[in-house]
């Protein structure tokens, strides 16, 4: 079960507001005292005041023999098979799809998929099993259409449970999953009446009473059609609950939850403290409505994948990787009017790195301000460095909020792209077995996607648990535990404080001690927050951080002022911080400033000095099935090994076959070491675009400030093959002859030349890096010609 406690000022008074207006309009009408029809009506009325999100188109249809209303985003094609089917609550006998459509709408909306809401027949005119009968109907139907999922709340819930019974029990195709709102899963009268929910706004108890007595007609309560929590539920799709805690079915959601539980159905509860019955129907109000849709869509994607058989589609452009330029690519092509691309993710959520890296401790290592995409500042940060959690969520909404659920496919790793010279068009091919088509190619899986294992011996031996920074496993305990951590990089630095403070005994396997400054750290608090609201201020704390950190980049040039101080810097702070000067010694580097990516922390030196710390820095000779042996013959015992040993920088897209011209291979043009031309395209490889490509992470500034005129640069070569009309557009391979030759020259003798890291291969060719200042890079893509370029 997860809880969510809903914040902000906004938040409290629309709570408020719309509470005391349910209590006041709808609860006293509500009631077996008013008339069937009367509260129909007059809860269509109300229903006809609520805010439609725009950009919905909304028809009425009949599906399987059931009228109901088919909601679509208007405009954007569909780019994934999946269907939702909607039923709405009313405790089966008011309400229709009509009453439901801002929900509706936005569910919709928010997963991308068109959406039936379907008008069943309601009692007392049809009791139980008319409304099933009719769900499970325009289940068929809709089912020749590709994998549905169910959802539905209250009454609805419960109808959208009994629907998945009966289709398991008839041998049907299940769901893909289930989306139950507030579910109303049991009819059956408890012993004695239940006691009012405290700021339930909407439902009483008496009026549910007298609502089961006409659904049920008759029929036993307990019968599965109306009651399912007492059904046998084993074999039922995936399925999330959500319920808020101040509404009378709150025990229903929770009982259903543990019944789903002890069935093996892969449940999920999700509670919003302080909430009434169905508070969803609120959203494009109320914040925490907003955000319960958000992860309904969000949970709905991975089972909604897995259901969708293999198949073949066709885009204008297909992008790898739903991290940072992942987003910022998919954002920029809505912009520019090109509706018609997919994202495909081999991971079940988007980030990118900040999905990958939940080690504790992970944060980012540029202030915030300049971790927002220029045109989507984000004034939620709470502090200035930013936790990778705040940052996947960041990115989470913006995806939300821009539509790009529906263009994104989840657990999907592309294995083949092949460059098709007849049609200009890139083939492709999907570990699952899907097959696309698409005349633009978009990589933007960066460089530190692909985590890197030491290489060891006996690292496989090894019979404790092992885990790598980037793919963290938070059930592996910490507490009380001998751990080792292999490195000291920006990713050990980041993560060995908070496992200093919980295991028994830490030993930090050192192999080159780096340079490291003070974090300039702070919480943010309201009036930053205030003022992130207020757009020149968010513009100019942008610009201002991009300036001082851009400073920075000349700490890495022999003699500056900008290193001198760095260097004093880092000194005086690992004087500070370590006071043992044995253990000062071991953390001098021994390299020139900078050679490596520098590493900014107020915790690491502190926790290396606790008790039960331990710095090592004999080399590793070998790892045991129980611990590591160091090349002085000390063997430690270890139960959790972690390695924060980096990432493989050098073989990029090893795990995809691209072929561009003629036949050649990608792994084979990048034998020596990958290059582009300016990091975004590759000569042979027409119509393919790399985003945080070869030769352009930097070691002083924000990567973003390289992914906007990367994403910029690419639709405006995207935008010359439509004009053409053309086929394709391939950097010259003698421009990016050029461009590699004289990158190499500056990189000869620079700094970054001075030691082994991630940025050089092993020969000693950097592959990584850019040696110049953002605004360098940034105008030679800004420069408007595509002189460097092949149209054809
Ligand atoms: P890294 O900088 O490559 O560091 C790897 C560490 O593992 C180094 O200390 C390395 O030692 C050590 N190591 C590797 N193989 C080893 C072996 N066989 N035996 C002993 N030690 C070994 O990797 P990282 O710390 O994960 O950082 C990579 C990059 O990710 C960073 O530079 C940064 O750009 C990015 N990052 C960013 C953030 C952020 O906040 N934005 C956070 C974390 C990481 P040597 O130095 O001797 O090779």
């Amino acid at each position: 079960m997860t809880e969510y406690q809903p914040s902000g000022l906004s938040e409290k008074l629309l709570g408020i507001w719309l509470r005391f207006s349910l209590r006041v309009l709808l609860k006293p009408v509500l009631s077996p005292r008013w008339s069937i029809g009367l509260q129909r009506r007059w809860l269509a009325g109300i229903a006809s005041t609520t805010l439609v999100p725009r950009g919905m188109d909304i028809s009425p249809v009949t599906v399987g023999g059931v009228p109901g209303e088919w909601l679509q985003r208007r405009g954007v094609p569909p780019v994934k098979p999946g269907t939702l089917l909607y039923l709405h609550g009313g405790a089966y006998c008011i309400g229709s799809a009509a009453t439901h459509r801002s929900l509706t709408a936005r569910l919709g909306s928010a997963m991308g998929l068109p959406v039936f809401a379907a008008n069943y027949r309601l009692a007392p005119e049809h009791p139980c099993p008319a409304a099933l009968d009719d769900a499970l109907a325009a289940y068929r139907a809709l089912r020749a259409l590709g994998p549905v999922l169910i959802a539905g709340d209250s009454a609805g819930g419960g109808l959208a449970l009994a629907t998945a019974l009966a289709l398991r029990d008839a041998g049907d195709p299940a769901p893909a999953a289930l989306l139950l709102l507030s579910p109303w899963v049991d009819l059956t009268t408890p012993d004695s009446e239940p006691a009012p929910a405290p700021g339930e706004a909407m439902l009483s108890a008496a009026w549910a009473h007298s609502c089961a007595g006409f659904y049920l007609g008759g029929r036993p309560a307990s019968s599965p059609p109306a009651s399912p929590l007492h059904a046998d539920l084993r074999g039922l799709p995936p399925t999330l609950i959500q319920a808020g805690t101040d509404e009378l079915l709150y025990p229903q959601a929770q009982a259903l939850h543990a019944a789903m539980q002890a069935a093996g159905v892969a449940s999920e509860l999700d509670i919003t403290l302080g909430r009434w019955h169905v508070f969803q129907l609120h959203g494009g109000l109320l914040p925490s409505a907003d955000q319960a849709i958000a992860r309904l869509a969000r949970f709905a994607l991975g089972p909604l994948a897995a259901a969708t058989p293999p198949r073949h589609s066709e885009h204008e452009v297909v992008i790898m990787g739903a991290g940072m330029s992942g987003i910022c690519m998919a954002l920029q092509l809505q912009r520019a009017g090109l509706h018609n691309f997919v994202i495909l993710e081999k991971q079940p959520g988007l980030g990118g790195t900040w999905w990958d890296n939940t080690y504790p401790g992970a944060h980012v290592d540029v202030p915030a301000p300049v971790y927002a995409f220029s045109f989507a500042p984000n004034p939620r940060w709470t502090r200035r460095f930013a936790a990778a959690p705040e940052i996947q969520s960041y990115l989470q909404t913006l995806a939300e909020r821009h539509g790009l659920l529906a263009h994104l496919r989840l657990d999907t790793r592309l294995s083949e792209a092949r460059f098709d010279e007849a049609s200009g068009q890139w083939r492709f091919k999907t570990e699952r077995g899907d097959s696309l088509r698409a005349r633009f190619f978009v990589c933007s899986t960066g460089p530190l996607n692909q985590p890197r294992w030491p290489d060891i011996p006996g690292l496989d031996s090894f019979q404790g648990a092992r885990l790598h920074s980037a793919r963290w496993d938070a059930r592996v305990p910490l507490q009380g535990q001998r751990v080792a951590v292999i490195g000291t990089g920006s990713t050990a630095s980041q993560l060995v404080p908070p496992i200093a403070a919980q295991a028994g005994r830490l030993h930090v396997f050192q192999r080159t001690a780096n340079w490291v400054v003070p974090r300039l750290d702070r919480p943010y608090h309201l009036l930053d927050r205030l003022l992130a609201r207020c757009p020149p201020y968010a513009m100019g704390a942008r610009w201002c951080w991009a300036q001082v950190l851009e400073l920075g980049r000349r700490g890495f040039d022999e003699g500056t002022l900008a290193r001198k101080g760095l260097i004093k810097t880092s000194t005086l702070h690992r004087q500070h911080q370590v006071r043992d000067a044995a253990l000062r010694a071991r953390l001098t580097p021994n390299y020139p400033l900078g050679c490596k990516r520098l590493i900014y922390s107020n915790d690491f030196y502190p926790a290396l000095g606790q008790r039960n710390v331990e710095l090592v820095t004999d080399g590793i000779a070998r790892i045991t099935p129980q611990g590591i042996v160091t090349t002085d013959g000390q063997e430690r015992a270890v139960d959790v090994l972690v390695c924060a040993t980096g990432f493989d920088t050098v073989h990029l897209l090893a795990g995809v076959q691209v072929t561009g011209q003629q036949g050649q291979t990608l792994a084979r043009a990048w034998a020596e070491g990958p290059q582009a031309y300016q990091g975004i395209t590759v000569a042979g490889f027409p119509n393919l675009f790399l985003m945080l490509g070869p030769n352009t992470a930097t070691g002083h500034t924000s990567t973003l400030l390289y992914i906007e005129p990367a994403v910029r640069h690419a639709i405006r070569c995207m935008k010359a093959v439509q004009a053409g009309p053309h086929q394709w557009i391939a950097v010259k391979p003698e421009a990016q002859a050029a461009y590699n030759a004289q990158l190499q020259t500056r990189l000869q003798g620079s700094v970054w030349s001075q030691c082994n890291s991630w940025y050089r291969m092993e020969g000693g060719r950097i592959v990584a890096l850019f040696p110049g200042f953002t605004r360098e890079y940034v105008r030679a893509l800004r420069t408007p010609g595509l002189q460097d370029y092949q149209l054809v």
